[in-house]
C-alpha cells in the first residue's frame, strides 16, 4: 500500500499554490492523498503567520496531529509555510513531536527529508528564491496558480512576510511563458499570476534578462488557448500606466484589480510605510478607470492600525466611500513577531474601539459594493462555470471576467464559458439564467 499524506492549507493564495505543488512532488515519489489527516502517515501542515489568530487556529491542528501520533508512532508530521520560517528550529522546542519544518522556500526539502534515512527531526529555512519546478496537483484542471516572484522588497511595518519569505526574486519571462503554455496544453484556460507584489515583477529576475509585469501579460496573451489572466497582490506604488493600458487592450487580461489601501489617511500610510499617501492611491484610482471604465476594483484595509485616531479612520471611509470598490477584505491590525510596528504598544488601539470602526467599515464596503454590482444586471457576461453552487444545490456557480461569483441556473459542466444573463446582484454574488440563445449563437 502506498504511503498516505494529508495536507492542511492556512493562508493565502501563494500557499495553496505551494500545497498544490507539495501534493504533486508526493505523489510522483508513490504517496497518495488521504481524505483526512487521521490514518495518514505523513500529515502535513501547509501555516500562515499573517495575523495572530492564523498562529491559535493551527496550534489547534497541531495538537490534534500529535493525538494521532500517540496512537501510531509511525506517522510523521510535518510544518511548513510562514509560521514555520518566522519561528524556526522552537518548533521542535515548542513540538517535540514534529518531524520535519521548513519554510516557504524549502517545499522542494521535503523530498530530501523523506527520502534519506534521517531519523532526527530537521529545519530547513535558507531563502533559494524560487525552489524548483515540482510538479502541481491543481484543485481545478482548468485553474492553475503560476508563481511568478518569490519574496518581497517593500517595508511595510506590519508585514511578516518580507522576513518569512525573503527578498524578491522574479522567474525568467521566458520560463513562466513555456509553464503557462504547458498548463494550456493539459487544458487550463485561466491562470493567476502570484508575487507578494506582482508588479513589481521584472526588476529582480535570477537567471534571465530585466523585463516588466506588463511584458508578462503581453506575453501571456499571446498564448493560445489561454482565455483568462487574473494576478494578485499588486502594490499601489507599481500601478504603472502600461499595466493600466494592458488591462484595455489585452483581452485576455481580467477587468478586475485587487489594489491594496490598508488606510486611508496619509499619515497612517507613512506610519505603514506603504510609500504611496491617500492622493496617489486616488490618481491610481482615476488613471484604471480612465482606461477601463467597468474594471472591477476590490482592495485590503486595516483598521486599527497603532494610532489611528478617529480623524483618519474617517479619512479611510472617505477613499472607500468616494471609490466604491467591489469588494474588499477587512482586518482588524494584530501585531506579528519582529515587524516595526509590533514595538508601537503605547499606540495601541483598544480591541472594541477597532471592532467598532470595523463594523462602520464593512457597513459603507457592503452598500458601495451592491451600488457597483448595479451595474451587471440585464447584461449577458461570459461566466467560467466552476462547479456546483454552494448555496443552492440546483444552480450552477462561476466567475464573470470581473471576477464576481454568479450562481445561475443552466446546464454546463466545469471548465466551460458560458453566456449567463444576469438578473440580480448583491454586493457578494451575482445572479443570472445561462441564455440558451447566446450559447446557440455562439
Ligand atoms: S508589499 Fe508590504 S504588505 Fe505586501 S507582502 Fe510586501 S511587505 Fe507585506
Amino acid at each position: 500500500m502506498p504511503k498516505s499524506f494529508h495536507v492542511t492549507t492556512f493562508g493565502c493564495q501563494m500557499n495553496e499554490h505551494d500545497s498544490e505543488r507539495m501534493k504533486g512532488m508526493l505523489e510522483s515519489l508513490g504517496y497518495a492523498e488521504a481524505e483526512a489527516a487521521e490514518g495518514a502517515d505523513l500529515i502535513l501542515f501547509n501555516t500562515c503567520s499573517i495575523r495572530e489568530k492564523a498562529d491559535s487556529r493551527f496550534v489547534a491542528h497541531l495538537r490534534q496531529a500529535a493525538a494521532h501520533k500517540r496512537r501510531n508512532r509511525e506517522v510523521v508530521i510535518g510544518v511548513g509555510g510562514c509560521w514555520a520560517q518566522s519561528v524556526k528550529d522552537q518548533v521542535f522546542r515548542d513540538f517535540p513531536f514534529v518531524d520535519v519544518a521548513f519554510g516557504p522556500g524549502q517545499v522542494h526539502k521535503l523530498a530530501e527529508f523523506l527520502t534519506s534515512d534521517s531519523l532526527t527531526a530537521q529545519g530547513f529555512f535558507e531563502f533559494e528564491g524560487f525552489t524548483g519546478h515540482l510538479p502541481s496537483k491543481r484543485d481545478r484542471e482548468f485553474q492553475g496558480w503560476v508563481q511568478i516572484s518569490a519574496g518581497c522588497n517593500m517595508k511595510c511595518s506590519y508585514c511578516i512576510v518580507p522576513s518569512t519569505r525573503g527578498r524578491q526574486v522574479d522567474r525568467p519571462l521566458d520560463e513562466l511563458v513555456a509553464e503557462v503554455r504547458a498548463m494550456v496544453a493539459e487544458g487550463v484556460v485561466e491562470v493567476t499570476l502570484l508575487g507578494q507584489n506582482v508588479n513589481a515583477y521584472g526588476r529582480a529576475v535570477a537567471g534571465g534578462p530585466r523585463t516588466s509585469f506588463a511584458e508578462l501579460l503581453h506575453a501571456l496573451d499571446a498564448i493560445e488557448g489561454l482565455q483568462r489572466v487574473r494576478y494578485t497582490s499588486p502594490h499601489p506604488q507599481d500601478m504603472k500606466e502600461d499595466v493600466v493600458l494592458a488591462h484595455a487592450q489585452l483581452e485576455s487580461v481580467c477587468p478586475h484589480v485587487h489594489l491594496p489601501l490598508q488606510a486611508g489617511s496619509s499619515r497612517i500610510l507613512k506610519a505603514m510605510r506603504r510609500t504611496y499617501d491617500r492622493r496617489r492611491f486616488l490618481d491610481r484610482v482615476a488613471l484604471i478607470r480612465e482606461h477601463n471604465p467597468d474594471i472591477a476594483l476590490t482592495t485590503d484595509v486595516i483598521v486599527g492600525f497603532p494610532g489611528e485616531t478617529e480623524a483618519d479612520f474617517a479619512e479611510t471611509l472617505e477613499v472607500c466611500e468616494e471609490v466604491g470598490f467591489d469588494g474588499a477584505f477587512t482586518f482588524i491590525y494584530s501585531p506579528r513577531r519582529d515587524t516595526e510596528a509590533a514595538a508601537f504598544v503605547e499606540d495601541f488601539i483598544p480591541h472594541e474601539v477597532a471592532v467598532a470602526r470595523m463594523d462602520r467599515l464593512v457597513e459603507v464596503i457592503q452598500r458601495r459594493a451592491g451600488e457597483q454590482a448595479q451595474r451587471f444586471v440585464g447584461r449577458t457576461l461570459d461566466v467560467l462555470v466552476e462547479g456546483q453552487s454552494r448555496t443552492d444545490p440546483s444552480k450552477l456557480r462561476g466567475r464573470i471576467p470581473h471576477g464576481k461569483v454568479v450562481n445561475f441556473t443552466g446546464l454546463a459542466s466545469p471548465g466551460e464559458t458560458v453566456p449567463v444573463e444576469i438578473t440580480a446582484a448583491t454586493s457578494q454574488t451575482l445572479a443570472g439564467e445561462m441564455s440558451l440563445l447566446a450559447r446557440a449563437l455562439g
